[in-house]
């Protein structure tokens, strides 16, 4: 485990990407438990969404991104396969920057 320790006196800069939805001030409440690094959560879209870790200027962390699929644990339609591989593909895709 490696100790994080934050000056008082200074707030810390936290770097999102465009689609982060987490607060800065969540951001660096987080930070001291995440050991120094931010986690970005992209809005949900069709029950998907995205995270990716970082440091604090929004260079790449230790873990590469990862995409979530909420609520979609039974068998699924052909409809519904359909909607959630383009709400993965989507997700993939603002992840990576490229819309
Ligand atoms: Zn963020």
């Amino acid at each position: 485990m490696t100790t994080v320790i934050l000056p008082r006196n200074v707030r810390p800069e936290i770097v999102c990407p465009s689609w982060c939805t987490v607060s800065t001030e969540d951001h660096i409440a987080e930070l001291a438990n995440l050991e120094g690094y931010a986690i970005h959560w992209s809005s949900s879209s069709g029950g998907v969404e995205h995270s990716s870790m970082t440091y604090t200027d929004g260079s790449p962390g230790p873990e590469p991104g990862q995409v979530y699929c909420d609520g979609w644990t039974k068998d699924l339609t052909l409809t519904e396969a359909e909607q959630l591989a383009h709400a993965i593909l989507a997700a993939v895709k603002e992840a990576r920057g490229a819309n």
